[in-house]
């Protein structure tokens, strides 16, 4: 197929790799020259606009920070609505609030345009292995149209119901994450300093009931576990400022739901501080620094 790809940085530019490596030919664009420059090197063709990257292709993916930035590269007079032909099929990756994601497909659909957002986990190292999962949202046909596409960046594909939906699965998991990243660091740090041995505790709780992924996966605490961020010095990994994003898009989304999130709540507070602190760009695992005695 002729793909436009448009944002370039992290996760974009080993997703446009995997789709070049299965034959598609993609036209890419970043705002910065040098992140289209690595596509390029790639074998991607220069975009030198986005409604450069729209023209001429059958399908369009975007992969963007945040809904901000999904707004302009969409909904301005030099976006993807306005300058895409009818029957382009958008797809658009970012993680964004479910109320942006639903507008833009409403926008798009009134241009006879289809669009579902796919928003995905996995990290890095899925984006650079081509096994990311995605999380769907749009019509049942728009799902099916871009399971072939998205097949070629992601190992586990799934419809999670009408536009938005992909985004509400997303955040909400991400909300989870953080709590329970929050509460292993304090389980953590409260343990060893009662006398217990980290590798001890988190062997126990990771055969009894505190068991999360963030407690047997990528635990917290320096030297548990080989090859994750932290044995590393938190380089690398899913970075605490993203996760502060994804709790503000959260919180928002509860807030126009009526629903409370106390705990999402505090978890956005707790990475508002970390962050403050001048941890933001660590991985988010890095958050047990909060609680560490110096
Ligand atoms: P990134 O900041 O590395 O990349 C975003 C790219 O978009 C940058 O290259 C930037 O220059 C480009 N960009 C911004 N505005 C633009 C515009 N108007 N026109 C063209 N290009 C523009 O971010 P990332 O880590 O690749 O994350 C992308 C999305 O994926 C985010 O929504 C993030 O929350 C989500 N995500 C990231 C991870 C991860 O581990 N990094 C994991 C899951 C989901």
């Amino acid at each position: 197929m002729r793909i436009g790809f448009i944002g370039l940085g992290h996760m974009g530019l080993p997703m446009c790799r995997n789709l070049l490596e299965n034959g598609h030919a993609v036209k890419a664009y970043d705002l910065v020259p040098a992140a289209t420059d690595k596509a390029v090197k790639l074998g991607a063709a220069r975009a030198g606009s986005v409604a450069d990257c729209v023209s001429g292709v059958e399908a369009l993916i975007t992969m963007l920070p945040s809904s901000p930035h999904v707004r302009s590269v969409y909904g301005s007079e030099a976006g993807v609505i306005a300058q895409a032909k009818a029957g382009t099929f958008l797809i658009d990756c970012s993680t964004v609030d479910p109320l942006t994601a639903r507008e833009i497909a409403f926008d798009a659909l009134a241009k006879g345009l289809a669009m579902v957002d796919a928003p995905v986990s996995g990290g890095t190292s899925g984006a650079e292995a081509g096994t990311l999962t995605f999380m769907v949202g749009g019509a049942p046909r728009d799902f099916e149209a871009a399971r072939p596409i998205l097949s070629h960046m992601g190992k586990n594909i799934v419809h999670c119901g009408a536009s938005g939906n992909g985004q509400v699965a997303k955040i909400c998991n991400n909300m989870m994450l953080a709590v329970e990243m929050i509460a292993t660091s304090e389980a953590m740090t409260l343990a060893t300093a009662l006398g217990m041995d980290a590798k001890v505790f988190a062997g126990i709780v990771n055969t009894s009931s505190g068991r999360c992924w963030s407690s047997d996966t990528y635990n917290p605490y320096p030297g548990v576990l080989e090859n994750v961020p932290a044995s590393r010095g938190y380089e690398g990994g899913f970075g605490s400022d993203l996760m502060l994003k994804d709790l503000g898009l959260v919180t928002d989304a509860a807030k126009f739901a009526r629903v409370p999130v106390l705990l999402g709540a505090i978890a956005q507070q707790v990475y508002q501080k970390h962050a403050a602190d001048g941890h933001g760009g660590k991985d988010f695992s890095s958050v047990i620094l909060q609680y560490l005695r110096k």
